[in-house]
């Protein structure tokens, strides 16, 4: 099983990646976590990240496809993948595309996770409360919140062109919204 999931910030992509992960027996990716883990180890990437990451601005498309490509060729995800946080933008959709292709390993399905603004502001200023990520300052939810709007948002329409979107709502119980998605998935694949 080779997934996406995706959704605004706040929506707990996270969170039920980790669960979709944990049922399907496959890794999850998350670039963003692999970013924080750069600039914790202030690593080369790392140092060129940050002046992007605590803005809320995306990493350039290079730095970004490049990680991902040497992520997919690693052992542990040959059974297949959940990728949190990729593709942000049209140009990642090409790159995804064409590291798939050259695999052989086809993605399956997108899973969209979806709530109204307010509730993921909310969710945000509890999460900046709660956890002190660096890139959780009012300044950067908003930018991070228009990049979305702006690049991210009509990635979700090209996946919806290619039928491989399942829409479901953020919003409601952690374990109900994972039983949820899991249905819906086994449903489109069966
Ligand atoms: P996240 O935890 O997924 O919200 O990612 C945290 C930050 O890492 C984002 O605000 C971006 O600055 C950067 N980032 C994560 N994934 C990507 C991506 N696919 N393309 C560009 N920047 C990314």
């Amino acid at each position: 099983m080779r997934l996406l999931i995706m959704g605004p910030q706040g929506v707990g992509k996270g969170t039920q990646a980790k669960l979709l992960s944990e049922h399907y027996n496959i890794p999850t990716i998350s670039t963003g976590d692999i970013f924080r883990a750069n600039i914790k180890n202030q690593t080369e990437l790392g140092k060129k990240v940050l002046e992007y990451t605590s803005k809320g601005f995306l990493v350039p498309d290079e730095l970004t496809n490049e990680i991902v490509k040497d992520r997919l060729a690693q052992d542990d995800v040959k059974n297949g993948w959940i990728l949190d946080g990729y593709p942000r933008n049209a140009a990642q959709v090409t790159a995804l595309d064409e590291i798939c292709a050259e695999m052989n390993t086809p993605l399956d399905a997108v899973v969209a996770l979806t709530a109204p603004t307010n509730v993921l502001l909310e969710r945000m200023a509890k999460r900046a409360k709660e956890e002190g990520r660096a890139d959780d300052t009012p300044e950067a939810i908003k930018n991070r919140l228009n990049t979305y709007e702006k690049e991210t948002a009509p990635v979700l329409d090209i996946y919806g062109e290619r039928g491989k979107l399942v829409s479901v709502d953020g919003v409601g119980d952690i374990d109900e919204i994972s039983k949820q998605i899991i249905s819906s998935l086994d449903a489109k694949l069966a």
